[in-house]
């Protein structure tokens, strides 16, 4: 899969392109990646990209001549504009996108761009969450890193991508490393046992605790013919399962004081 950014800070988006599961993709040709300089585009002598917007707002806007010029030659690829205006970036938008075999990333600056480059190449508009930051190269980052999860062979271990987050729907469960008591915190007696099947079922109600006491809005969007979805209806279950943990695992798992919520399920 190949990922093209266009944008004024080419450095922004290179050197973060070399460490960790994205730099070990691009090394094992799992996925490229190609940084274009919108300022190439550009056709006066100081090479500038943006303009004073028409009515008097504060800020300068990209111009829709050079971004025209450095988009045409993209129009068959998949284009995203970062955009606080977008639809919220989710899991399940970054499966989705990994189908794409070409993905351009228009990274905006100042107070943004054109109205028309939107509507001309008909970009698909992506947010990164309610918030306004300063520019589309970490927005495009974040984006790119999540697809790129989806690519296969980016991640050695793909059984690390259905653990991960709402890729099942919902939040993993805690995770835990030695020593085994720290700071007289103790890791559930389950995890550290051998028994795969049994660590699984664990963690998968584990999980459904989790998500309860943090994102218990992720819970109405749950599969109910799944794994998950069906240990989530048996809520009687799921008491059982939280009153049969001991004082301490609840406290490791941050997950003390959670009868109240349960009672109201
Ligand atoms: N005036 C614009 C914001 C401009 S911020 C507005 O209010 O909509 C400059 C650039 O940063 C944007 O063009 C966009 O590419 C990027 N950006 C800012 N916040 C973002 C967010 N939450 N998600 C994705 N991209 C964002």
């Amino acid at each position: 899969m190949l990922f093209n950014f266009l944008t004024i800070f080419p450095e922004l988006i290179t050197e973060s392109l070399n460490f960790g599961v994205i730099g070990q993709a691009i090394k094992n040709k799992n996925i490229s990646c190609s940084v274009i300089q919108l300022r190439e585009f550009a056709s006066d002598k100081h090479r500038s990209v943006d303009d004073k917007p028409f009515g008097g707002n504060d800020g300068m806007l990209m111009k829709p001549e050079v971004l025209g010029k450095a988009l045409e030659d993209k129009r068959h690829t998949k284009i995203l504009f970062p955009s606080p205006q977008g639809k919220l970036l989710t899991q399940a938008k970054a499966k989705e996108l990994s189908s794409h075999a070409e993905i351009t990333f228009l990274c905006g600056r100042y107070a943004g761009v054109d109205q028309r480059v939107l509507v001309h190449f008909q970009i698909e508009e992506i947010s990164i969450g309610d918030y306004v930051v300063s520019g589309g190269e970490w927005p495009s980052l974040i984006i790119m890193d999540a697809i790129a999860r989806h690519v296969p062979g980016v991640l050695g271990n793909q059984v690390s991508l259905e653990a991960d987050s709402f890729s099942s729907g919902i939040l993993e469960s805690p995770a835990f490393t030695r020593p085994q008591v720290w700071n007289g915190l103790k890791v559930p007696e389950i995890i550290v046992g051998g028994d795969h099947a049994k660590i699984r079922n664990f963690n998968e109600w584990m999980s459904l605790l989790v998500t309860l006491k943090k994102r218990p809005d992720l819970l109405a969007e749950l599969d109910p013919k799944s794994s998950l979805g069906l240990k989530w209806q048996d809520k009687s279950k799921l008491k059982e399962f939280y009153n049969q943990l001991s004082i301490e695992e609840k406290k490791s798992c941050a997950l003390d004081n959670l009868e109240n919520l349960l009672n109201e399920i």
